[in-house]
Order: structure tokens, then sequence, then C-alpha cells
């Protein structure tokens, strides 16, 4: 794995230094559970390395976010997102001061289950 932040606490995540309830990892990727969920079902993907944000990814990027995207649909399945079209699910990348992003390692958010939800 390279680029990590001693700092930042999605990289100790995804080092297991700090504790969370993990749904997948491989080499590159890991997604947990998030601790202040939405709705019925709430997990972030990240990648392992630092990457801070959206606004942060170039070309280089791609391999690693389209594996990414391929694992959203395998996994919102695997924690219980019902199947499309009525279920399915919300996927949010928050970029930035003015996108909402409170941790700075790049994240995306994969919501879904039974409406009502908290945020929307
Ligand atoms: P953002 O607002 O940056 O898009 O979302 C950050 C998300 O990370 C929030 O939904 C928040 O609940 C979650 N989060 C922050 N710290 C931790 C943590 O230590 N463990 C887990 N599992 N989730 C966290
Ligand atoms: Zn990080």
């Amino acid at each position: 794995m390279s680029h990590s932040d001693p700092n930042c606490i999605f990289c100790k995540i995804a080092k297991g230094e700090i504790p969370s309830r993990k749904v997948y990892e491989d080499d590159d990727v890991f997604a947990f559970h998030d601790i202040n969920p939405w709705a019925p079902i709430h997990f972030l993907l990240i990648p392992k390395q630092h990457l801070i944000s959206m606004a942060h990814v170039d070309e280089s990027h791609a391999p690693l976010l389209g594996r990414m995207m391929a694992l959203v649909p395998k996994l919102a399945q695997q924690e219980g997102c019902r199947p499309y079209p009525d279920g399915g699910f919300r996927l949010v990348t928050n970029t930035g001061a003015d996108g909402g992003q409170e941790v700075r390692h790049l994240h995306f958010h994969v919501i879904g289950g039974p409406r009502p939800w908290l945020k929307g």
C-alpha cells in the first residue's frame, strides 16, 4: 500500500489501527460500516492509499476508481440492499467544504435499505 497519512482517520481504519466493522478488503480498497448511519444500510468504500478527495483524482486513478465502482453493486447486495429497481441504493461522494466533506480521505457512501432515512 502506498501513500498513507499517519494523521488520517481513514488511513488508520484501512490499516486496522482504528477498529471498524469491515465490509470488504483487498490490496487497494477497504469498506466499512459508517459509525453514524443515515439509513438501515450505510457503509463507506475507500481507497487504501491516502487520496484526499474527488478533486484530487486524475487519469492515473482511473483503474482504481473503476474497480471501486464495479464493487459498489456487489457490496450493496452483500450488505442487504434490495434488488433494483424497487430497492437500490444511493452513492454519495462529498468533496471539499462546499461539498460537505468532513473526512479528507476519499470515500464513497453507499446508503440503502427501506425508507425513511435520516438524511434524504
Ligand atoms: P463526509 O461528511 O466526509 O462525507 O463523511 C464522513 C463519514 O465518516 C460520516 O458519515 C461519519 O459518520 C463517518 N465517520 C467519521 N469517523 C468515523 C470513524 O471513526 N469510523 C467510522 N466507521 N465512520 C466514521
Ligand atoms: Zn487517509
